[in-house]
């Protein structure tokens, strides 16, 4: 009998260079299964801000349904000009992240060889690190309400929420992540001085956390000050985690000080594998450049490579990765925005040649 694995994949192109990074993302996938042995069973959904367009939705009603009967999302963008962000959002991406219970938000910042990082002097050495965001409560809930609407006496409130198991469970997932690290060390982002509930809380569940992984060195800033390191300090750096808000700013400002935005790479987790987990590049689907054939595909690509780490094809993953940096380094194929003249497909198909030779 044969052992090789299959996987089911759900892949979502979505909106504007969403359906071009997206089949160069396959195509590197496609040729990590052949060289490490394993299947991709692919299902293509169109949804997208167009089928919103024709229905009203951005995915059927049982859309979730079918979701659910992959092992992984692969996403390329959603949103287009004329469509109001939140329709995309909270049609598509707020259900999956949601209903899937994703609630581990993860980007690698990593600085690429020949990217362009805005901080002077700074090279691949000093940028490494992942930010952990908590994806599912915190400052984003729901709760709250607006009274006395018009009147000189409305006012407003809006509920920070946080519970043991959704802090615990962000963070062992960091811990877990610092552990498999070289430098073993996680940073947690806080505001314990002046959100006086919340935060010490957050505190509190990341000390006692930490009793559970004496090999990982830890450290905490407020928020505020945790901004002016990431771009002062990026190499202090290995692991942050983060609640839903400082998550939210730090997994912008991660990316940021590693470069382009094209090879930003993203994803969202269900760790324990109860639901799929979803994997797509940071940025968005870019209308200026949609349909010109000239987006950077690497963001998508290297998702790709996340999702299959979690999967648990690590060697494949690591393939992709050395072999984007190598190909980076090696002054290949490179789109405009990384100073080259190369196609999204020029890169894709180069990729997929270097992986199937890795
Ligand atoms: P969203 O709100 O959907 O995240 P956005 O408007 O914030 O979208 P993007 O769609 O990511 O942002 O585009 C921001 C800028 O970055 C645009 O000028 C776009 O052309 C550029 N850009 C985004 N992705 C890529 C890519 N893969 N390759 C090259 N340039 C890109
Ligand atoms: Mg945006």
């Amino acid at each position: 009998m044969s052992t090789r694995k299959k996987y089911r994949i759900a892949v979502i192109p979505g909106d504007g260079i969403g359906k071009e990074t997206t089949p160069e993302g396959l195509r590197v996938l496609d040729a990590a299964a052949r060289r490490f042995g394993f299947d991709l069973e692919l299902t293509h959904y169109d949804w997208s801000c167009e089928t919103y367009a024709q229905t009203g939705r951005m995915m059927p009603e049982d859309g979730l349904e079918q979701l659910s009967r992959s092992d992984s999302v692969f996403l390329g963008a959603v949103g287009w000009p004329g469509v109001p962000d939140h329709v995309s959002l909270w049609g598509l991406l707020i259900p999956i992240r949601r209903g899937f219970d994703q609630y581990v938000s993860l980007r690698p910042c990593k600085l690429l060889p020949g990217s362009k990082s805005p901080l002077a002097n700074r090279g691949p050495e000093d940028i490494d690190f992942y930010v952990v965001r908590e994806n599912t409560e915190g400052e984003y809930s729901s709760v709250g309400g607006r009274m006395f609407p018009g009147t000189d006496r409305e006012f407003v409130s809006q509920q920070s929420i946080l519970t043991r198991i959704g802090c615990d469970r962000i963070m062992k997932y960091a811990f877990e992540l610092a552990m498999t690290r070289k430098r073993k060390k996680l940073t947690s982002a806080t505001k314990s001085n002046g959100i006086t509930f919340t935060m010490p809380y957050w505190d509190e569940r990341f000390a006692e956390m930490a009793k559970n992984y004496p090999e990982v060195t830890t450290d905490q800033f407020h928020i505020d000050i945790l901004c002016a390191h990431f771009v002062q300090h990026p190499d202090w750096f290995d692991v942050v985690v983060g609640s839903n808000l400082f998550g939210d700013i730090l997994s912008d400002l991660g990316p940021a000080v590693a470069g382009s935005i094209g090879i930003a790479a993203s994803a969202n987790i269900n760790p324990e594998k109860t639901h799929p987990s979803m994997f797509e590049p940071v940025h968005g689907s870019a209308p200026d450049i949609a349909g010109k054939w000239v987006a950077n595909p690497i963001g998508q690509i290297w998702s790709g490579a996340m999702m299959l780490e979690h999967l648990g094809e690590k060697a494949a993953a690591d393939a992709i990765v050395q072999t984007i940096e190598r190909m980076l380094a090696e002054g290949g194929p490179r789109t405009r925005d990384m100073g080259g003249q190369a196609g999204t497909v020029d890169v894709g198909k180069a990729l997929a040649e270097a992986v199937a030779q890795a």
